[in-house]
């Protein structure tokens, strides 16, 4: 059986944005990788309807920087966004933020999944790396010095280090034996492109109305991606809802502030669900991305602190030769540095849910004076600012 094991130093499970940077930075760095998912190859075409979108933050940005991508993706209908407006539908509280003011190049961009995806995957093929579209695996075996996969078409891999990046229900997270702590918020996640009657003003438009959350994100040709979190029933509801119907609510639910809706796409509802891994790794295989978290899409953080652990265990994987890139100390610095941060952020964000969420007269209250506060104090915005684009408020830049 050994002899027709092919090695390799990292096989990476799961090739979403997460697992694709992960193996094109380790294969820039001198590793063998090969990267394998279930799906087809992504493949972008600018001449197809804009799909799933993402906010990234800055720090995201300068890791596709270092992987060779940042222009690619860019180029594939990125977006910088320079302005951010937050309101509550039941308070005055409000806030604006401006690059400009701030003195920062830009508050976000808004990129497609499939830009960045199709740009890691060429990028890590031209870094010498291997791709395997549409294959999936059916048994794994621990061994000392590394882990067998078997694949579903009898192949099997011999990987000395093997990245999960399987998604949110990791199946390696599952087969290693990771428990994982789950707060289901009953809410849905409604996502569709559409076209307002009023520009976008490169700004990104969120109204917190009670428990539902509405976000507008600003994108290159006009229209706007949308993430609504609604409680269950009510997403149902508005997923059921025709076209002028859902466009009227979703105007509504802005409250007028960009206008009619012009057009819409299909709706797709998203389940949301916070998650968070026991261990960020098991021996010789390691958790990245929304295998090891996921939150609240609220603040459009998702992905970026999939960025943050695929930049830490760029950093932590040892190379060169004779180097074993499972190294348990290194592995366990990776969990270290990233899972509080991760809980941090889980926390915040249903933190933030709750402040918003609550029409408690006194919560109401102290929403609309903190949020006062944040918004008459410079040296607080930029502080606020800073941390939602991953960088240090201590040391910016
Ligand atoms: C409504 C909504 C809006 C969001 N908005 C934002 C935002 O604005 N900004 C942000 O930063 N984040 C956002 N997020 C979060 C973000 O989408 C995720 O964090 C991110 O997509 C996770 O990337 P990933 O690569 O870890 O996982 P995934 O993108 O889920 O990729 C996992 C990959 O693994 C493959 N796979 C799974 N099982 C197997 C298997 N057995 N064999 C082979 N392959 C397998 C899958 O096919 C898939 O390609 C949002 C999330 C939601 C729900």
């Amino acid at each position: 059986m050994s002899g027709s094991v092919e090695h390799f130093d990292i096989v990476v499970v799961g090739g979403g944005a997460a697992g694709a940077a992960t193996a094109l930075g380790l294969a820039r760095a001198g590793h063998r990788v090969l990267l394998l998912d279930r799906r087809r190859r992504p493949v972008f075409d600018e001449k197809a309807p804009v799909t799933r979108v993402a906010t990234l933050n800055a720090a995201s940005m300068e890791l596709l920087a270092e992987l060779g991508v940042r222009d690619a993706v860019l180029a594939r209908r990125g977006h910088a966004f320079h302005g951010m407006d937050v309101w509550d539908a039941h308070s005055s509280a409000a806030l604006h933020f401006d690059a400009d003011d701030l003195g920062l190049p830009a508050l976000g961009w808004t990129v497609e999944h499939l830009a960045l995806e199709s740009s890691l995957w060429e990028g890590l093929e031209a870094a010498g790396g291997t791709v395997l579209p549409e294959t999936g695996w059916r048994a794994l075996d621990w061994r000392a010095d590394r882990i067998d996969l078997h694949l579903d078409g009898g192949r099997v891999l011999g990987a000395r280090l093997l990245v999960a990046a399987d998604g949110a229900e990791s199946a390696l997270r599952a087969r290693a034996g990771i428990a994982v702590r789950r707060n289901p918020y009953h809410m849905t996640g409604v996502v569709a492109t559409v076209a307002t009657r009023f520009p976008h003003q490169d700004t990104a438009w969120q109204r917190f109305n009670g428990e539902e959350i509405l976000a507008f994100l600003p994108l290159a040709d006009g229209r706007c991606s949308i993430v609504w979190s609604l409680p269950e029933f009510e997403s149902e509801r508005v997923l059921s809802m025709d076209d002028t119907g859902f466009s009227e609510a979703l105007r509504d639910a802005l409250g007028g502030r960009l206008g009619d809706i012009v057009s819409t796409s299909p709706r797709v509802g998203w389940p949301l669900v916070g998650r968070q891994a026991r261990d960020y790794v098991s021996g010789r295989l390691v958790l990245v991305g929304d295998a090891a978290h996921t939150i609240h899409p609220l603040a459009g953080q998702g992905l970026n602190l999939g960025f943050a652990d695929v930049r830490a265990l760029l950093e932590a994987v040892p190379v060169g030769a004779g180097v074993d890139p499972a190294d348990p100390r290194a592995l366990q610095a990776y969990t270290r540095s990233r899972r509080l941060d991760n809980e941090l952020m889980l926390r915040s964000m249903e933190g933030l849910r709750w402040l918003f969420g609550s029409s408690l007269p006194p919560v109401a209250w102290a929403r609309a004076l903190g949020v006062g506060q944040v918004e008459r104090h410079r040296i607080l915005k930029r502080f606020f600012a800073l941390r939602a684009l991953g960088q240090d408020p201590a040391h910016p830049g």
